[in-house]
This record gives C-alpha cells, sequence and structure tokens, in this order.
C-alpha cells in the first residue's frame, strides 16, 4: 500500500476543462474462439461540469462504455485519460483509489446490501476510503437527507421503495463527493414517479459541479441532459445536444454565462 487513502485528493479539472479523453479506445470481449467487439474505437472527450446521455438499443454497447469509463474494466486498445491521468498506465490499488474517490456509481439494480439499513449501505464506500467511524455515520445521514430519506437511515432496502431504494444508492454514490457520477439505466426498474425522483437528484446534483453521465434507452430520460451520444453496434453514432437543447450546442463552448 503506498497511498494513504485518506489523504486529500487534487480537485480535478475545472469546468469545461476534459475529464474524460478517450483516444481511439475499444473493448474486445473474448471467451474462447469467440470475440466480441463490444466498443469500437471511440474518440470522445466529455468535459467536467457536463451531463451526457448515452443512448443506444440493448447489446449497443452501452454498459461497456460505462464500466470503461468506471475504470471497472480496463480498455482492449486505445488511451483513455482521467482528469488528465493515463488509466491504462495505473496500477490495480491506483484504479480502486479512483472508482472510490472520484467516482460515484449508481446501477439499474440498485445494488444494495439486502441485510444492511440504508445509511450502513451509504457509508460503505467511506470504510473502503478508511474514513472514521463517527464521520461515517454523519456523512451517510447527511447523504440520506440530500436524497430526501433522512428518516429511512434504518430501513433495510427491503422495506423501502424501488424508488427509494435507487435514491439510497445515489446517497452512496455522492457520500464520497465524487467529480464524475456514473449512471447505468438508474430508471430502468422505475415507475415515472420515481424516475422523475432520481432525475431530479441528478439535475441538482449536476447543478452543483458534478459531472453526469447517463446511460439509458429511453428518450424523455436523455432529454434531460445537455448531450447525447448515441451508440450502435459499439460505435458512436451521434453527438450533440439533446432534444431539449436542439440549437443550443452549449456543451462544446463549456458553460454558458448567465
Ligand atoms: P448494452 O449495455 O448497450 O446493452 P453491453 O455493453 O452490455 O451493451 O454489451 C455490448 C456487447 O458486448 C453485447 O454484444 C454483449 O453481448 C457483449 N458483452 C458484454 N459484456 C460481455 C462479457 N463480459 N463477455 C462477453 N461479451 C460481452
Ligand atoms: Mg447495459
Amino acid at each position: 500500500m503506498s497511498a494513504d487513502p485518506t489523504a486529500p485528493i487534487s480537485p480535478g479539472p475545472g469546468a469545461g476543462e476534459p475529464l474524460i479523453e478517450l483516444d481511439g479506445t475499444s473493448k474486445t470481449y473474448r471467451s474462447g474462439e469467440l470475440e466480441v467487439a463490444a466498443l469500437q474505437p471511440t474518440t470522445l472527450r466529455i468535459d467536467a461540469g457536463e451531463y451526457v446521455a448515452i443512448m443506444g438499443p440493448s447489446g449497443s454497447g452501452k454498459s461497456t462504455l460505462m464500466n470503461v469509463l468506471g475504470c471497472l474494466d480496463v480498455a482492449t486498445a486505445g488511451r483513455y485519460r482521467l482528469a488528465g491521468a493515463d488509466v491504462g498506465s495505473l496500477s490495480e490499488e491506483e484504479l480502486a483509489e479512483i472508482r472510490n474517490r472520484r467516482i460515484g456509481f449508481v446501477f439499474q439494480q440498485f445494488n444494495l446490501l439486502a441485510s444492511m439499513p440504508a445509511w450502513r449501505n451509504v457509508e460503505l464506500p467511506l470504510c473502503y476510503a478508511g474514513v472514521p467511524r463517527a464521520e461515517r455515520r454523519e456523512r451517510a445521514l447527511a447523504a440520506l437527507d440530500r436524497v430526501g430519506l433522512a428518516d429511512r437511515g434504518e430501513h433495510r432496502p427491503g422495506e423501502l421503495s424501488g424508488g427509494q431504494q435507487q435514491r439510497v444508492a445515489v446517497a452512496r454514490a455522492l457520500v464520497t463527493e465524487p467529480a464524475l457520477l456514473l449512471a447505468d439505466e438508474p430508471t430502468g426498474n422505475l415507475d415515472s414517479r420515481a424516475t422523475a425522483d432520481v432525475l431530479g437528484l441528478l439535475a441538482e446534483l449536476h447543478d452543483a459541479g458534478r459531472t453526469i453521465v447517463l446511460i439509458t434507452h429511453e428518450d424523455d430520460v436523455a432529454a434531460a441532459a445537455s448531450r447525447v451520444v448515441r451508440l450502435h453496434d459499439g460505435q458512436v453514432v451521434s453527438d450533440g445536444p439533446s432534444a431539449d437543447r436542439e440549437g443550443g450546442g452549449a456543451h462544446r463552448l463549456g458553460k454558458v454565462p448567465s
């Protein structure tokens, strides 16, 4: 162990500076003789402070792209720079630290531990980061408060609705104050009201300066983002302002001062 897990990390790039830079990045899965080119060589830049939706039909490579962006999986070829660091050259330990401290993850299936109350689920990333116990509980409860679940901290996931469970997962994703939030079909299992709640939370986090990458195959969910990247057969087939911002193009210029 070289890095001190409790040491402060650098704040990362400021708004309008590149956070994610893919340069000819691809991912091929091999199982025995079979090769699946899940992500074709892709060049893509996402700046700090952007809110980007990744869209595409099932099997088009959305989760593969998210796994690469989230350092959950390593690209087969090409380069991936995150906050200026060449991810391909990092050690397992450095990658684990990035996943834990720079990135918050939200998944379709919530991925909560059923045996633990909500607040224990939320504090888990802080345990991995070596934060002292009293501070963990305080920050977990603050994160639950932020997602509107201050009174549900002692409830186990099975005692919460799907929408509430996903809000617990969002609290867990933001408890480490990560710069980047990656959400893979976060509303895929939610009804329209819970979907609106979760999208409202993501919008608040974006307003607070987080970079958000939201994977969805629903147009009305993607409309919450300002930019939409569409995948087909592992390839980016379009990249531009979301339907709501048509003609805006603000993402290319960074945030427009108001
Ligand atoms: P999406 O999230 O858009 O549905 P995925 O990224 O999950 O798409 O999958 C893209 C392609 O890669 C699909 O053909 C899928 O079957 C394949 N794939 C995904 N993960 C693996 C894996 N671990 N091993 C082999 N093939 C995979
Ligand atoms: Mg997927």
